[in-house]
């Protein structure tokens, strides 16, 4: 890394699941030079048995320092897209249409393929302070595994 021949790392390539909101998954998909798939909420039907009749989201990562008074509007807020969501299924429309109601927090689940060099710029900018606390739950573990990992090509980035 001292060389700053960082291509060379262009070789080798690593893949991560990303179990997360669709807010993760947003802000994930701008980094241009990476490789995504992810869940469908076009075609994946939440009222189905597979999905246990229910919507899943993903509590907010700062969600236990909230006060009781929020915590109880965000289970609330969330209890109430998913009767949007399944009021529009019962009408006949199909989850591509009604997936309008789901919230930012559902969950999703997202596989990136990144090789190290673009791993590098990716966390190096979703782990600073500047980064949304959901992005920074789950990336700052994941410098911590790579920096375990691959201590030479990450060791310079700071958390
Ligand atoms: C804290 C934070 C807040 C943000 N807020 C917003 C926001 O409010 N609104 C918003 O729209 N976005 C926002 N973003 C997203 C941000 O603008 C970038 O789209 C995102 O971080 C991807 O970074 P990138 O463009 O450096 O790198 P990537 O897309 O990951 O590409 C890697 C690198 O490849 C090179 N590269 C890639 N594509 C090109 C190209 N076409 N031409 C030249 N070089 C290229 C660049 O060197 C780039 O740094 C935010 C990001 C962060 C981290």
């Amino acid at each position: 890394m001292d060389s700053k021949h960082v291509s060379t790392i262009e070789h080798v390539g690593v893949t991560v699941k990303f179990i997360c909101n669709r807010g993760f998954s947003h802000e994930a998909v701008r980094h241009r030079l990476s490789n995504f798939s992810q869940e469908s909420s076009r075609f994946c039907n939440y009222s189905k048995g597979k999905f246990g009749k229910e919507i899943t989201v993903v509590e907010p990562a700062n969600f236990d320092s909230w006060t009781q008074d929020q915590r109880t509007a965000w289970v609330t807020s969330m209890k109430v897209s998913e009767s949007n969501y399944f009021s529009l299924l019962k009408v006949g429309l199909k989850p591509d249409d009604a997936r309008g109601t789901l919230p930012i927090d559902v969950k999703t689940e997202l596989v990136m393929t990144c090789n190290l060099r673009q791993w590098r710029q990716v966390l190096k900018l979703r782990t600073t302070k500047a980064a949304h606390a959901s992005m920074r739950e789950l990336m700052i573990p994941l410098l911590k595994e790579f920096k375990n990992k691959i201590p030479l090509i990450f060791d310079d980035i700071e958390i």
